[in-house]
């Protein structure tokens, strides 16, 4: 359908492409809207977990300067609490070993002890031993002629042990008044040096629980003064049965005392399991350990409310975002579809458009190209011989008798003969650029492009011949057969002449035809 250069003008019809772009572009405006939400979703949702995060930190650390600046106050308490009872032995020492023991200093003796105790009010008494472990003065006054403390643990410890230093013994229940104590002891020599007895200072264990339990721990802190080798001297909240339990397996001293005297960390109880915000310090000059602990849940507990509350108001705005962005895509998807659906209608109606153009250029009996498009084709192609100089040749066709044969065998039959005709012009031109035209009625044209009058005219020959061999019945004709008369014109690129003046020289040679006798070409001149 239609001559190839005519159906330039026509394809020139196809959808926009800026439209095919503008909805490619809405696509990705779609993908980037829902990439945008998520990260804008995710970014928030990082940004609160690192902020909680950091406050969890803060909310520790926090507390671990607290609780190691409050396990320096203990260390010192305990550290002058100590000294002063020690001060005591280490002058009881000296004078012991210089004045000799016997019942004359002894008693001299138990006085100052009475009145040194007085002085001190942690201080629960003061004692010496002999070598075998019995009782020889002590500050509270009643003699106690058959008591023997030789199991205690600190009889055994200077017994054994030459050394001179204050000794820290596990806490005890006094077997004088019945309270909970610790001792510091120190070791007696005779002057050659052997083992003459100890000194004991008691201090009461409630002089160091008044004092830590007045601090604010929580309902679940811990504090804790520990011997050197892990055994338990006192702790808050106190607890007979914990007294003189071992945490040497705990991570205090397997992990952090190893590394630094003092220090602060997170770590489980070994007593109790619960795990605790903890500071720690050796006390200095005795062989002890405080510690100071919150309890870890109690720590977090504002932090854990405050989270929540902030989660709790990102979720909400995450869902509000999330509802808005889902509206939003929703939306954008839904005028991407109408869009789509435009542009589709777009495409089918250019295609109709595009079939009826096609339609309307060719004739509906013949399937030749009509006059419509002969016009177009012509002004093309007159065109084109103008600027590249070359020939263009017209044949005008007119069917001989045509009128007799339709009178004679009807319209029917003069329709099917005209279908014929076309057959054979198409059949006789073989060029692709040539065009078959049916001009009206019973005439045709045919435009050869690129040829001049004898080339022309061989092809109308071979028109007018073929006709006439096919040999259509025409009993009213001058032949018997259908002929056909041609008129033949061709172009000179360098005229002025028009389509019009082209039609009308052609016109004029198929005149001349007819008049000198039908069935046969002339050529214009
Ligand atoms: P001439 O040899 O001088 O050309 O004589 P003619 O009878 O062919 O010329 P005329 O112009 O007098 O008649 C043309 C006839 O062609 C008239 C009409 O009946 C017939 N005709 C025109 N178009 C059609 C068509 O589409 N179908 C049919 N069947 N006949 C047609
Ligand atoms: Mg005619
Ligand atoms: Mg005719």
């Amino acid at each position: 359908m239609g001559h190839p250069a005519v159906k330039v003008h026509i394809e020139a019809l196809q959808p926009g492409s800026a439209l095919l772009a503008e909805q490619v572009e809405a696509k990705l405006k779609v993908r980037y809207a829902v990439v945008l939400l998520v990260a804008v979703c995710l970014s928030m949702a990082a940004i609160a977990i690192w902020e909680a995060w950091n406050s969890r930190q803060y909310h520790l650390h926090d507390k671990e300067v607290a609780m190691s600046n409050l396990a320096q106050t203990l260390a010192s308490q305990a550290q002058s609490t100590i000294k002063q009872a020690d001060t005591l032995l280490f002058t009881l020492v000296d004078r012991i070993e210089k004045d000799g023991m016997g019942p004359a200093p002894f008693t001299r003796m138990q006085a100052l002890l009475s009145a040194q105790r007085s002085e001190l009010s942690q201080l629960h008494g003061l004692f010496i031993y002999d070598e075998n472990g019995r009782w020889q003065v002590n500050s509270n006054g009643a003699s106690m002629p058959n008591a023997n403390n030789s199991d205690r643990e600190y009889f055994i410890f200077h017994r054994d042990h030459p050394d001179r230093g204050p000794h820290i013994g596990p806490s005890i229940k006094s077997r004088s008044t019945d309270e909970w104590i610790m001792t510091v002891s120190r070791r007696l020599n005779h002057p050659d040096g052997s083992f003459a007895g100890v000194v004991v200072a008691t201090i009461y264990l409630s002089h160091f629980l008044s004092l830590y339990d007045s601090i604010d721990m929580g309902t679940n802190g811990a504090i804790n003064l520990v011997a050197d080798n892990g055994t338990l001297i006192v702790r808050r909240p106190f607890k007979e049965a914990d007294i003189g339990t071992s945490v040497a397996s705990g991570p205090l001293f397997t992990q952090l005392l190893p590394h630094a005297s003092f220090g602060t960390a997170t770590i489980k109880s070994v007593i109790d399991g619960v795990e605790r915000v903890l500071g720690y310090r050796r006390v200095d000059g005795y062989p002890m350990v405080v510690s100071a602990a919150l309890n870890k849940d109690e720590v977090l507990a504002g932090w854990r409310q405050q989270s929540l509350n902030s989660a709790a108001i990102v979720a909400l705005l995450l869902g509000f975002l999330g509802v808005l962005g889902y509206r939003l895509i929703r939306v954008m998807k839904q005028q991407n579809h109408v869009q789509s659906v435009l542009l589709d209608a777009q495409e089918k109606l250019i295609e109709v458009n595009r079939s009826l153009e096609l339609l309307a250029l060719e004739d509906a009996l013949t399937g030749l190209a009509n006059r419509r498009q002969f016009d177009l084709f012509m002004v093309a192609e007159m065109g084109r011989a103008r600027r590249s100089q070359t020939g263009l040749a017209l044949l005008m066709i007119d069917v001989d008798h045509f009128k007799l044969f339709n009178d004679h065998y009807g319209h029917v039959a003069g329709d099917e003969c005209l279908r014929k005709i076309s057959a054979i012009i198409t059949e006789n031109i073989k060029r692709p650029g040539d065009l078959a035209v049916r001009y009206g009625g019973e005439e045709f044209a045919v435009v050869l492009p690129g040829t001049d009058y004898v080339g022309a005219f061989l092809v109308a020959e071979k028109i007018r011949r073929a006709v006439q061999l096919a040999g259509i019945e025409h009993t009213e004709g001058a032949e018997g057969v259908v002929t056909v008369s041609l008129g033949v014109c061709a172009y000179d690129p360098a005229s002025q002449a028009r389509v019009d003046d082209l039609v009308g020289a052609a016109d004029k040679a198929l005149y001349v035809a007819k008049a000198s006798g039908r069935n046969m070409s002339v050529i214009a001149n």
